[in-house]
């Protein structure tokens, strides 16, 4: 909570509430496309199963809202723009404009020029395809992470130094190397955080995985660029780059007894997306960002084992029921980043409440107005009865929004709205 925020609410009894009702904690997966085989479509087929209900390779699709990253120059070998043909292709920039590709996984591991970076740069913005976030990959030249992965975009002088383009071009969130093993972000972390990791059926690897969170939570205890990300458990934090612009850098987390770096593949997810896991999600009131690579498969014909088909209805069953809150990791982000930096006023009229919409914030402190589109989910907590509640710009522009009730409050919300699926 920003302070602006908390002193409107204290007087005028008016709050933001969390996520959009009836949400009570959110969740994203946030998958690098390493190793997606070409074969059987498989790409495409893992982006229909999660986002219809649509028949596919392993059965009727699960119709949650969730996204899928994209890097370019690769080996022959990994699915990627330019080691697909035309028609995958086509079928990428559409998923880039409906929304559901929304991460730049890098330029690629053989992007090591700023020519190569502006090349992608052209030819996306030649098809109108905007990917707002940025996921470092293994040693890409191209990643901005200092320490972790090794990057080099973002310092001037360097053969590939891009930053620069990269933000004109649109990209405001960075993922640069870290990730958790805490359920749920955005909430203070309690003295039971990690206690979660310990698995009885694995005592020794599991404390070992336990244990390494609690020396990263210590660690971060001390203003460390390096850690404190950790111990804040924020998924955003304001960041720089290396040459001095302002960022919002985000956090992921795989919450698997094995470590993060042994569940996040697409036959892993079936450990990690347990009953245990996503009821102690919802019961943090969190957010989870989910480190995962659903490419990394054993057959591509069938992508999603039986087990892990099992276990994205185990997420669905509470996306449907309105326990959490699933989108892509572009649109998550973007709330996240409106909800925790927007100011508002309430204006008392006799007939009406009125809440004036005045800005967010930006890295570097920058405030602007926000977008129609930006302001989804958004749901203002009043006490319950009271006359009309209107929601404004400041420009005095009403916005539709709906009402409801909950634990004796009432909730007027900006409306969600789900991306469409295009036909592939
Ligand atoms: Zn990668």
């Amino acid at each position: 909570m920003n302070a602006d925020r908390a002193s409107t609410a204290e007087t005028s009894g008016i709050a933001l509430r969390a996520y959009p009702p009836p949400c009570l904690a959110a969740f994203t997966i946030c998958s690098d496309l390493d190793e997606t085989p070409h074969e059987h479509d498989a790409y495409f087929e893992i982006a229909r199963y999660l986002n219809t209900r649509q028949e596919t390779a392993m059965g009727p699709g699960v119709g949650l809202e969730i996204g899928n990253s994209i890097y370019f120059d690769m080996p022959a070998s990994q699915f990627a723009y330019r080691t697909t043909d035309d028609r995958g292709r086509e079928r990428i920039r559409t998923l880039i404009r409906s929304g559901h590709i929304d991460v730049l996984h890098s330029y690629g591991d053989f992007a090591s020029t700023r020519a190569h970076c502006a090349a992608v740069i052209d030819e996306l913005n030649k098809h109108d395809c905007k990917l707002r976030v940025w996921v470092d990959h293994s040693k890409a030249p191209s990643n901005f992470g200092p320490d972790i992965m090794c990057g080099r975009g973002d310092l001037p002088g360097e053969d590939v130094y891009h930053a620069d383009l990269t933000r004109a071009y649109g990209v405001r969130f960075l993922w640069r190397g870290r990730t958790t093993g805490v359920n749920g972000q955005d909430v203070p972390i309690g003295p039971r955080a990690i206690s979660h990791l310990w698995d009885p059926r694995h005592p020794l690897a599991s404390a070992k995985v336990a244990a390494k969170e609690c020396v990263k939570l210590h660690l971060g205890r001390r203003p460390h660029p390096r850690w404190e990300m950790y111990t804040a458990n924020r998924v955003l934090r304001e960041s720089t780059f290396r040459d001095g612009a302002a960022t919002w850098e985000f956090l992921r987390s795989n919450p698997y007894w094995g470590g993060s770096g042994l569940g996040d593949t697409a036959s892993g997810i079936a450990q990690v997306l347990t009953n245990r896991m996503l009821d102690r999600l919802v019961q943090s009131r969190g957010v989870c960002v989910l480190y995962t690579h659903l490419g990394k498969c054993d057959d591509p014909r069938r992508p999603f084992s039986v087990a892990s088909c099992e276990a994205f209805e185990r997420l669905a069953a509470r996306a449907r029921d309105g326990r959490l809150f699933v989108t892509t990791t572009s649109r998550l982000l973007q709330y996240l980043a409106v909800r925790d930096t927007l100011r508002y006023r309430v204006v008392r009229e006799p007939q009406a409440t009125r809440i004036v919409i005045d800005s967010i914030g930006e890295p570097g402190g920058v405030r602007r107005m926000p977008t129609d589109t930006e302001l989804q989910g958004i749901t203002f907590q009043l006490p319950s009865g009271g006359g009309r509640v209107i929601v404004e710009r400041s420009s005095g522009r009403e916005l539709t929004t709906q009402s409801s009730e909950a634990d004796g409050k009432r909730l007027v919300t900006i409306p969600w709205q789900k991306l469409e699926f295009p036909d592939l």
